[in-house]
């Protein structure tokens, strides 16, 4: 991969409480709540020539995960829409991703953060596709990772909080140190939940299995898929799956606004073999994103 240049030291603008700033401007103090607590929510979405797919949908839930860390945003869905939109025009993307982000400020510093300072920020950077449909279909190889899904009553699990992905980024560094591309999380049943940044689907007999994501993000890529998938007559199974069972399914793949719908051809001792269901919903996918296609959820 080519160098990435670092975050901080981009060039252009982007959106800070309010206004459009000078990119290398936008800085925070180092005694932030969301640093230190987490008391962060964020979203990731993508801009696909000049249209940020599902745009609405994102900022909903954005708002969503900060109600339930109890943080009231300073401003509309509306003014945030237009943040996303004027984030993208300002750094002239048509094709991207797009981040906003939600934190605490720096008024308070203990556990209790109740005077502090929402402050919301909305950043866009080119994100190119790295591989081809062609390479995609190969799958990539999932690890399974040590940690679990947290439980509904131990974790705001349906939140996009930052504190949610400390777990997702030890398992990515465990999996990758192993040569794996990504990890497989159970969940604190023992079931499998997701990857670390996107929701799983397996194929057997042509139908859909995919878990109930009751104790992680229903992503909203996962529920494009959905609407696809039943929009072509393929049965789709919303249900409990058990590790055991991965080696009665035949393809698998990933789903999220980054991943897009990305083949998988290992999780652990596990094989599948990118299939025609994988393709036809990769390549339907890539169509709907682009206002291509013949359903909108
Ligand atoms: N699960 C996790 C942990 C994620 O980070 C993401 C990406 N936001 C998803 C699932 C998929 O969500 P979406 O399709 O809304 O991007």
């Amino acid at each position: 991969m080519a160098d990435v240049i670092p975050f901080d030291q981009r060039d252009g603008s982007l959106w800070y409480d309010g206004a459009l700033v000078p990119w290398q401007s936008a800085k925070t103090h180092v005694l932030t709540h969301g640093l230190h607590y987490a008391s962060c929510v964020f979203e990731g979405e993508r801009i696909y020539g000049g249209t940020i797919y599902k745009l609405k949908e994102h900022t909903a839930r954005l708002f969503k995960s900060a109600e339930i860390l109890g943080m009231k945003i300073p401003y509309t869905e509306e003014q945030i829409n237009q943040a996303c939109i004027d984030a993208a025009a300002a750094q002239d993307i048509k094709d991207g991703y797009i981040r906003p982000v939600a934190f605490r400020g720096s008024e308070m510093m203990a556990v209790s953060a109740q005077n502090t300072k929402i402050h919301v920020a909305v950043a866009c950077w080119p994100w190119p596709s790295y591989f081809s449909p062609a390479e995609k279909l190969k799958g990539i190889r999932l690890d399974i990772s040590r940690w679990k899904r947290p439980a509904p009553d131990t974790e705001p699990v349906h939140a996009k909080a930052a504190g949610l992905y400390m777990i997702c980024t030890i398992s990515k560094h465990e999996a990758e140190a192993k040569g794996y591309a990504d990890a497989l999380m159970f969940d604190y049943r023992g079931l499998v939940a997701e990857a670390t940044g996107a929701n799983v689907f397996f194929v057997q007999d042509g139908v859909l299995h995919t878990p109930i994501p009751d104790c992680f993000l229903n992503g909203i890529t996962r529920q494009s898929v959905i609407a696809i998938a039943k929009a072509r007559q393929i049965k789709v199974v919303e249900r409990h799956i058990e590790p055991a069972e991965m080696s009665g399914f035949s393809e698998c793949f990933l789903t999220g606004s980054a991943a897009e719908v990305t083949p998988v051809s290992e999780i652990g001792s596990y094989r599948f073999k990118p299939g025609a269901l994988s393709e036809t919903l990769m390549h339907a996918y890539a169509d709907e994103v682009r206002g291509k296609a013949t359903v909108t959820a």
